[in-house]
């Protein structure tokens, strides 16, 4: 059926927010496709997700060129839902992609130099089908590589006009100075930075927020979740459907553990308190940091988008609630 996107998308309050310094608004939760959409999910169901994420008002999609499985696979679909359904809303959608982990044979398929990254970018817009994308990653710092070429080749893209904007994704807060003062130089400002962020994960309060803040780079924490294990998910057991059962490289079972499972049931109350489900509770907290701009969510069905969005309606913690939190983890 011809899908005709919902005329109340852009009416939810309070839904979009300023990137850092820059012009550019971003949803407070963007969707990222990692998971649920390579060529091992049914494309209807990935097409559903997307499709419904849209109409509710989501319009950043994050990519890599790794995403699938298999790899590419992610963007090959997102490109045919842009081409079946959304190419009259190009316009509307911020469509990100990255390159830096292991993509093709041989020397020039992984890391940062100026040969692998470009090329990646060229085949990316070929799967996704597009001539350009709004923001374009450098997916990791490379120890081998000097800042200056990876950097050079992130405002190249900007400069030959198959990318909007640059960001960076897993640099530490030296390496995101260095490279944001490269970028100023080259005339090519960093828009964003893709760092792991959730409750378990906080490692970007020692000192990358701060680095984020002074140089006005907007912040997309990636897994706010921590995988679905921040949510009610697995509170009753590992469901068969859940990606600890489906695709567990990353998310194992054995991560699972008792003692998670206890803090887990003590912030699901918290939630409870202040009205939430687990899911919503672990995103505000994300979303409190003045710095980030907006959570990188991932979902396999799409009550969960719908469900994640309700986070937006108490994003305020008190100082009490805060410190309980922090004795919980601490358990
Ligand atoms: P999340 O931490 O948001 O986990 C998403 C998973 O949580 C879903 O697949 C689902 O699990 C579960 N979930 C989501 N909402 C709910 C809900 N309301 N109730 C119950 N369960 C829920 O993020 P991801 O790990 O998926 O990562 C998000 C994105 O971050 C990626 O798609 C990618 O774009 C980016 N990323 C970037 C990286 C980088 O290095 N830059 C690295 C990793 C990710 P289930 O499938 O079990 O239902």
């Amino acid at each position: 059926m011809a899908y005709v996107p919902s005329p109340s998308r852009y009416q939810r309050p309070n839904l979009y927010q300023r990137c850092g310094r820059s012009g550019l608004l971003l949803p407070r939760l963007s969707l990222g496709l990692w998971h649920n959409f390579g060529e091992t999910h049914a494309y209807e169901h990935s097409r559903a997700l997307i499709l419904h994420a849209f109409d509710r008002g989501i319009t950043h999609f994050d990519l890599a060129n790794n995403y699938g499985p298999p790899p590419g696979s992610a963007e090959r679909t997102f490109g045919r839902v842009l081409a079946q359904d959304l190419s009259a809303h190009r316009d509307e959608l911020i469509i990100s992609t990255k390159a830096g982990y292991d993509m093709w044979e041989g020397p020039y398929g992984n890391w940062g130099s100026r040969k692998y990254l470009l090329a990646s970018l060229d085949q990316s817009l070929r799967r996704l089908g597009l001539e350009y994308v709004d923001i374009f990653y450098s997916h990791r710092p490379d120890p081998e590589t000097p800042l200056e070429e990876t950097m050079g080749a992130l405002a190249h893209a900007v400069r030959s006009g198959k990318a909007l904007y640059v960001g960076l994704s897993n640099y530490t807060p030296e390496q995101t100075t260095r490279a944001a003062k490269l970028l100023r130089e080259l005339g090519t400002p960093c828009l964003i930075h893709q760092p792991k962020y959730h409750l378990y994960e906080r490692t970007v309060e020692k000192g990358l927020l701060t680095v984020l803040a002074q140089e006005g780079i907007g912040c997309i924490p990636f897994c706010p979740l921590a995988q679905g294990l921040l949510t009610d998910r697995y509170l009753q057991g590992i469901p068969a459907d859940a990606r600890a059962a489906r695709d567990p490289r990353f998310l194992k079972p054995e991560h699972i553990t008792e003692h998670k499972l206890t803090q887990l049931r003590q912030l699901h109350e918290l939630a409870r308190l202040r009205g939430q489900s687990l899911a919503q509770f672990s995103l505000a907290w994300v979303l409190r940091q003045p710095a980030v701009t907006t959570a990188l969510i991932g979902a396999s069905k799409v009550t969960q988008i719908d469900d994640n969005l309700g986070a937006l309606l108490n994003p305020h913690f008190s100082t009490e609630e805060l410190q309980r939190i922090d004795a919980i983890l601490a358990s």
